[in-house]
């Protein structure tokens, strides 16, 4: 395991630094002495730290901070100012991207390696968005584009940096000012991001994060009147209540960025093709399933299984289970007691009502309280049952088998989320019959054996059913956050 003295991070056994729990507000650190909450670390079971759950008090602070900001100097600062802060942050952000990754690890577990690639990913999406500000002005169809105002976003735990600056990016690129609430599995990363924002000088109250649980910080965010627009993503069921509860109050538009239970089809002509089994694996098990976008439901042509089962065993030998902090390991921990117990709940009906083949087993010697789980493959489970309709959030993946391409639609088509899909085949009048047939967002086609997809930052897509609404990505993504004023001059 390389030193973390040699990379200048804290030590492993350091305490999650105190400060970073205490809310960020109007560009200062604010305590606010709400109940306690705990932090966990999922690699040993062991308590790791622990902040306030800031509440309403942290909330109203926080909204007032953020209209100030928008009344102040960030409201009347041009595209091109805005652009050349974000790109300020994003700079701040590369040179930190060390610490992000050691915070993601003691946090939720993620594997420091691929933390580190995620994260360093970040200043590309600021970017991105930064890039594309004057063209909002070209879209404007002769109405000024407004920012909506105070934006709340609230996200969840399982890519924290990446959660937050999806969500925060494009908010803040189309003008807005912000009041985030992150996860409470993972709300340090979060205040980092905001610390470095104030560093490169974006003005105080302009990007506010309220740390604190979901019942409470969450809601009362949700539901206040002075926040103009919601942009969420988390669980389905979240999302309702947050719908439920920013209706309470208020009228605010939304965006929704739930969950899923994404279908990955293999057509005939891979079927034998041995290169595609490592990508098969690495689309449902990376982060050990705990990504919304997880192709966890896999179908084959009839007769494919042994192949797929041979394959994906195979492809389980370079994706060890082990220690996050260890930068070889590629699957690390579930993230936290509550989801490690929801994931064994599912392996006990995958034991009952269909076939387990374990791919890989969690190595001997890591810590006994820890929230390891090794990926599992479940043989023909009912189409209408749990593990196909519900997302497990974790490293199990069901595989069945299909007769023709109308079977596949209809099973791929079948349930309640509509995030993603992945076709593996070069047959592109084929993959264009599915594509339609799929009542997602966004559709993969592997056209070449041993590709990877790759991500188009550049693409809109809205999430179908109940993996939400709103459209992220692209120009589309960005528009989406303002609203058109319509200015007429009679004279
Ligand atoms: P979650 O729904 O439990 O929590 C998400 C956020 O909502 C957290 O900050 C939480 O504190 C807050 N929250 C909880 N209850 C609330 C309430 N009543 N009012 C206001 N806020 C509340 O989800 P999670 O466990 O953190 O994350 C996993 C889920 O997120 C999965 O369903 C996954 O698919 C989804 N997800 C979706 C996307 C996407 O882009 N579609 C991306 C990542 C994760």
């Amino acid at each position: 395991m390389n030193s973390p003295a040699a990379r200048n991070i804290p030590a492993w056994d350091t305490p999650l630094p105190k400060a970073l729990g205490h809310a960020w507000i109007r560009g200062e650190a604010r305590a606010f002495g709400g109940n306690p909450i705990v932090s966990v670390d999922p690699t040993t079971g062991a308590v790791s730290g622990d902040f306030s759950d800031g509440g309403a008090p942290a909330v109203e602070a926080a909204v007032v901070a953020a209209r100030a900001a928008l009344r102040g100097d960030w409201g009347r600062i041009d595209g091109a100012e805005r652009a050349a802060l974000l790109l300020a942050w994003a700079a701040r952000i590369a040179q930190e991207v060390e610490q992000l990754a050691w915070l993601e690890t003691l946090e939720v577990g993620r594997p420091v390696a691929d933390a580190r690639t995620l994260i360093a990913q970040g200043p590309l999406l600021i970017g991105h968005y930064a890039s594309m500000i004057p063209a909002l002005e070209e879209i404007a169809e002769g109405a000024i584009r407004r920012p909506r105002g105070v934006i709340g976003a609230i996200t969840p735990w399982n890519f924290p940096t990446a959660n937050v600056l999806i969500r925060a990016v494009p908010i803040l690129a189309a003008g807005n000012t912000l009041v985030l609430k992150p996860s409470e599995l993972s709300p340090r990363s979060a205040v980092l991001l905001a610390q470095l924002a104030s560093a490169a000088g974006l003005p105080p109250g302009v990007f506010n994060v309220v740390p604190g649980a979901g019942h409470t910080t969450g809601a009362t965010l949700a539901a206040h009147p002075g926040v103009d627009m919601i942009a969420f993503t988390g669980s389905t069921s979240t999302g309702q209540a947050i719908i439920r509860a920013s209706a309470s109050r208020s009228l605010k538009p939304l965006t929704m960025e739930c969950g899923g239970k994404s279908p990955q089809l293999v057509l005939p002509d891979m079927i034998d093709r041995p290169e595609i089994w490592p990508g098969v694996f690495a689309a449902a098990f990376w982060n050990t399933g705990q990504w919304c976008s997880a192709r966890t439901r896999l179908l084959v042509p009839r007769g494919g299984l042994d192949a797929a089962v041979e394959g994906l065993r195979a492809a389980a030998a370079d994706w060890p289970v082990g220690d996050p902090r260890d930068p070889a390991t590629r699957l690390g921990p579930l993230a936290s007691r509550k989801q490690y117990d929801t994931v064994q709940g599912f392996r006990e009906i995958a034991r009952r009502t269909a076939r387990v083949v374990p791919l890989s087993t969690v190595p001997e010697g890591l810590p006994a309280n820890g929230f390891h789980a090794a990926p599992e493959l479940v043989l023909g489970p009912p189409q209408d049952g749990a593990l196909v309709q519900q997302e497990i959030f974790g490293p199990l993946l069901t595989l069945q088998e299909y007769a023709d391409l109308d079977e596949a639609i209809g099973l791929a088509d079948d349930g309640p989320y509509g995030l993603a899909a992945t076709i593996w085949g070069a047959d592109r009048d084929a993959a264009a019959r599915i594509s339609a047939g799929l009542r997602v967002g966004s559709v993969d086609v592997i056209a070449t054996a041993g590709a990877r997809p790759g991500v188009a930052l550049g693409t809109p897509f809205e999430p179908r059913k109940q993996s939400g609404f709103g459209v992220e990505g692209g120009l589309a993504g960005l528009a989406a956050f303002t609203t058109p004023q319509a200015i007429a001059h009679a004279v």
